[in-house]
């Protein structure tokens, strides 16, 4: 497990090499077998109506060479009868079709976009900080779209042009079979020239994704909140507007190239579609003139190969192209669904018994990128219902230490312990439930606050959500909302102030009652009112409490029973204040320019 961290920034560098990897069919074929019923009945469809488009070929010589030839109306009725009634039945069919593979597609999307979404929220915080956000909503979102055209396109397209194939060439072999063999002379030639059309096809999608990603980030970057802020106060709207177009060129660019591919590849089927009859009618003309060869069967292959097998066969030739797309498309998926997650039930795991709450680090080297150590060998204890707080300059790693309690990352030697247990070897979830986080960046889904309150405790009972609220200090400002807990607190809890916010956390906290708690005490200077109120909601909330605080209030610092002076990724000095201050150490500087400015 050592070495996360490492693992993680080697995989997912900005700009990954193309791998090259043998396609799973396997796993693309369990994605269908949940469907097979529906896929089932498509492929009777399929056959069905290809079958039933034989029907006019065949009318139509017997009405050309019978009917006509014998001035017999009731038999040419009969005839368009036949054709008429078989496309309409045709024609109900493929709407059965449709709606099946509709229920196909879809499905398949559903059920991958959720594995998809489950599987990224398994992994480790480490790859959402190395990962653009817009790459991974263009995975969940574009991609799987794309999957749905290849379920409900690509597929049936094969499916439905390999079954024309066969029906046809069939009825024409039995039928005439050196009228046949004249038909089908042609196919190769058409085939043959389709196949570096399709791998620079393959090429242009596959840049033309990645494009996508680029698109997507910016937007997401640009137009979240933090985003926009940034953009209007450093007035840069015309500089992202023309990064923006950048990028929209380059985009451009490769569907245009895609598209011109195309055009290209269609012209040299058309060309061939054209050759095809005129053999047919030349061949089949002379037979009729020398040997007996009746019309209606030479309009009758004409309109096969013209209907059916060249069409056919040219798709069929160009699916190629279609199919390499479409694995590109899984290939994409599954590399996401192939990222290690964190693992939740590690082998042999316990469940954490009932938590004390005593936390210890052992030696603890670790480091984010496998390059610099952020923690050069911490070694802490802090007893069940103590309060520590870690002070230190910017950087020193505070934060760092606090994540590693409930394994947001794993350190790279040395161990993090919880009532003597080696955290990875509990289950994440009994570990994590029994941890609270308040951190200064809170964040709040755009919901109702009752909503968010209950997050980590979905069957909270009202009375206790008015108790925490009162706890923390937000219930006045709570009851004073027209809509009290039912208020939705707008995107991230943009529409509270920071304090309001933060008091929404710790009353969030409170309600999922944990044995330990980390505090990262906000920065900003709140005003005095806010201040005072955050501060009676922490001294409730730290209550009976193991708490790791990030302290940056005198407040804290006087309360705490021990202090952990953080600098260089090392604990440089501990105890209580008072002690500390006399040493006249980093500690004492540090309250000299951090904590006396606050309490004044
Ligand atoms: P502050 O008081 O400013 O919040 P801190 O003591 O909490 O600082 P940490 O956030 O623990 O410091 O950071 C310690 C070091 O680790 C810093 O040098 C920081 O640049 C680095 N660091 C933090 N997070 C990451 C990350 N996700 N990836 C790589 N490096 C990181």
């Amino acid at each position: 497990m050592a070495g996360h961290g490492l693992m993680w920034s080697n995989i997912y560098q900005p700009e990954k090499p193309h791998m090259k990897r043998r396609v799973d069919w396997k796993r693309m074929g369990a994605l269908f077998a949940p469907y097979w019923r529906q896929q089932t009945t498509v492929l009777a469809c399929i056959v069905v109506v290809s079958g039933l488009g034989l029907v006019p070929g065949f009318v139509t010589a017997n009405i050309i060479d019978s009917a006509i030839p014998r001035r017999d109306v009731a038999a040419l009725g009969v005839d368009v009868g036949i054709i008429l009634v078989s496309a309409l039945f045709a024609a109900g069919v493929g709407v059965l079709q449709g709606y099946l593979n509709s229920v196909v597609g879809e499905g398949i999307m559903r059920d991958l976009r959720t594995s998809l979404v489950g599987h990224l929220h398994r992994m480790p915080l480490q790859f959402f900080t190395g990962t653009k956000t817009g790459e991974i909503m263009n995975r969940v979102s574009n991609d799987v779209d794309n999957v749905d055209n290849v379920v409900t396109g690509t597929l049936t397209t094969i499916v439905t042009n390999i079954v024309l194939i066969v029906t046809t060439l069939i009825a024409m072999f039995v039928w005439n079979w050196r009228l046949a063999l004249l038909s089908v002379v042609i196919v190769p030639l058409m085939i043959f020239p389709l196949g570096p059309v399709g791998r620079r096809m393959y090429s242009i999608r596959r840049q033309t994704r990645e494009k996508r990603d680029e698109v997507e980030s910016i937007t997401q970057e640009t137009l979240s909140i933090s985003g926009i802020t940034l953009i209007k106060s450093f007035a840069r709207e015309a500089f992202e507007r023309a990064r923006f177009y950048k990028v929209g060129t380059g985009l451009m660019q490769l569907e245009i190239d895609l598209a011109m591919v195309g055009r290209w590849f269609l012209a040299s089927v058309t060309a061939m579609v054209v050759v095809g009859p005129a053999l047919i009618w030349f061949g089949g003309g002379w037979l009729a003139i020398s040997a007996s060869l009746k019309v209606g069967v030479i309009v009758a292959f004409v309109s096969f190969v013209q209907g059916r097998l060249y069409g056919s066969a040219a798709t069929l030739a160009g699916i190629q192209v279609q199919i390499v797309s479409a694995l590109a498309v899984f290939e994409r998926i599954f590399e996401y669904l192939d990222m290690k997650t964190e693992e939740y039930d590690p082998p042999g795991a316990i469940v954490l018994p009932n938590v004390s709450g005593d936390i210890a680090f052992e030696n603890v080297v670790f480091s984010y990128d496998g390059v610099r150590d952020v923690l050069n060998g911490v070694s802490f204890h802090v007893r069940p219902g103590e309060v520590a707080a870690f002070v230190g300059p910017s950087g020193a790693g505070k934060t760092t230490i606090t994540q590693l309690v409930p394994r947001f990352y794993d350190p790279q030697s040395g161990r993090v312990m919880i009532d003597g247990h080696d955290v990875r070897t509990v289950t994440l979830t009994s570990l994590r439930d029994n941890i609270g986080i308040v951190t200064q960046e809170t964040y709040l889904f755009h919901d109702t606050i009752a909503n968010n309150l209950r997050y980590g405790k979905p069957d909270a009972t009202d009375a206790q959500l008015r108790a925490v609220t009162r706890s923390a200090n937000i219930a006045d400002f709570i009851a004073a909302l027209p809509d009290g807990f039912e208020t939705v607190v707008g995107e991230r809890g943009h529409k509270l102030s920071g304090g309001e916010r933060q008091r929404l956390a710790i009353a969030r906290v409170l309600l999922k009652d944990p044995r330990i708690l980390i505090l990262d005490e906000a920065t900003s200077s709140l005003d005095y009112e806010n201040e005072a109120a955050i501060q009676d909601a922490l001294e409730v909330v730290m209550q009976g409490r193991t708490s790791l605080v990030i302290a940056h209030r005198l407040s804290t610092v006087l309360r705490a029973d021990v202090i952990f002076v953080v600098e260089d990724g090392r604990i440089v000095e501990s105890g209580r204040h008072a002690t500390l201050l006399a040493r006249g150490g980093l500690y004492s500087r540090l309250y000299r320019t951090q904590f006396r400015d606050l309490s004044a």
